[in-house]
């Protein structure tokens, strides 16, 4: 029977490069997995998520399970069928969004239990029915169940919350059962408390996963402090095994983090960005709807090879967004993605060759440059 394996092939400082085997494909790590909530990403069709160099997607057990229903995508034969997606997907556990997008939450030892935000009807999450959703969807990385409270938040707060989602983790290894070509990784929690990091990094080896979250940063406490986390976390977490830390970020963030020993990394922000008219270049962020682009020919990165800096003017990015046309967003979230992709692959190789401070030093002083010459 197909199984999964993860196999580091280089290291430079802390950086590591490696591949995660799964019957439905190989990941590059570090990897970027774009995000699919709705079973989608959004203004994109899946053979052009694959072109920009994804190797995985990420896909929402929260809204999957509220709309279409995890029952209904498993009789329609599974997430990748249905949204015609053939690679591996992870889902997350539904934890997060619960606690930031349901209404009425009412959290027990048991799970949470909660109205859609949607139609305002009843559920219920828990260890044991967030395993069974992610089964149901086919999920190929599935995340265990967990609980994460917003930063700021104080010591106790942050404590308990880990404590649960340690019992919970335990609970999710035990539904997830035995199931041979799908992984199951567990999150560490703690907020920014080593101590606290430290207990439930020996709670999750204690309990044993194929691979291992760094849970609880993106939620507000700014770069420095998740850094000033990644600098310990991710080391108290084996060595053997993936390391994912859950929605990052923007790309100086992404950097920092593969640096630091990150090997996955997701993140609506290439996609979102790209329906608002942000474009994220090797030089930086650009706002495309600024009057400045009206008359500029170039596109928007001359050194880019997607469809949108090949065929398109930053003056053409620029009238489709002030005018409303759906290509706007697809354009943008294209290159985005690519250029997310293409940060992934540069910093692949650079760890092979042991000459990642330098890829960061690169990085860093292309940016400072601005996004674009003058005319
Ligand atoms: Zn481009």
């Amino acid at each position: 029977m197909a199984q999964t394996s993860f196999e580091l092939t280089a290291r430079d400082g802390r950086a590591r490069r490696g591949v995660i085997r799964t019957p439905r494909g190989e990941i590059r790590t570090p990897a970027f997995m774009p995000v699919g909530t709705a079973a989608t990403v959004k203004g994109m069709m899946p053979e052009s998520v694959a072109a920009t160099g994804a190797d995985i997607l990420l896909g929402n057990t929260y809204h999957l399970m509220l709309r279409p229903g995890a029952e209904r995508v498993a009789r329609l034969g599974g997430l990748h069928k249905f949204m015609n997606w053939s690679g591996p997907i992870l889902t997350d556990s539904g934890g997060f969004q619960v606690m930031s997008l349901a209404e009425l939450r009412k959290l027990t030892e048991d799970g949470v239990s909660f109205r859609s935000h949607i139609d305002g009807s009843k559920h219920m999450l828990s260890p044991e029915r967030s395993m069974e959703i992610q089964k149901l969807l086919g999920s190929d990385i599935v995340m265990a169940f967990d609980e994460c409270p917003a930063l700021p938040a104080d010591r106790d707060r942050i404590a308990q919350s880990m404590r649960l989602s340690m019992r919970w983790a335990a609970r999710s290894r035990e539904a997830f059962g035995d199931r041979p070509g799908h992984m199951l990784f567990g999150i560490q929690q703690g907020g920014l408390e080593q101590d606290l990091r430290g207990e439930s990094a020996e709670a999750l080896k204690g309990i044993g996963f194929d691979g291992y979250a760094v849970g609880g940063l993106a939620v507000g406490e700014g770069q420095e402090a998740m850094f000033g986390c990644l600098d310990y976390a991710p080391d108290m977490l084996p060595e053997d095994r993936p390391r994912y830390l859950m929605g990052v970020g923007k790309p100086d963030d992404i950097v920092g983090a593969v640096k630091r020993g990150i090997d996955m990394m997701d993140c609506v922000l290439p996609s979102r960005s790209g329906r608002t008219g942000q474009a994220w270049t090797r030089r930086g962020q650009v706002n495309i709807k600024n009057a400045r682009h009206a008359d500029d020919p170039r596109p928007l990165d001359e050194n880019c090879t997607c469809p949108a800096c090949r065929g398109y003017s930053r003056a053409y990015l620029h009238h489709v967004f002030r005018a409303g046309e759906m290509i706007s967003g697809m354009l943008l979230t294209w290159h985005n993605l690519h250029y997310y992709q293409e940060l992934m692959a540069g910093m692949r190789e650079a760890i092979s060759g042991a000459r990642f401070d330098a890829f960061e030093a690169e990085f860093h002083a292309v940016r400072a440059e601005g996004d674009i010459d003058p005319l």
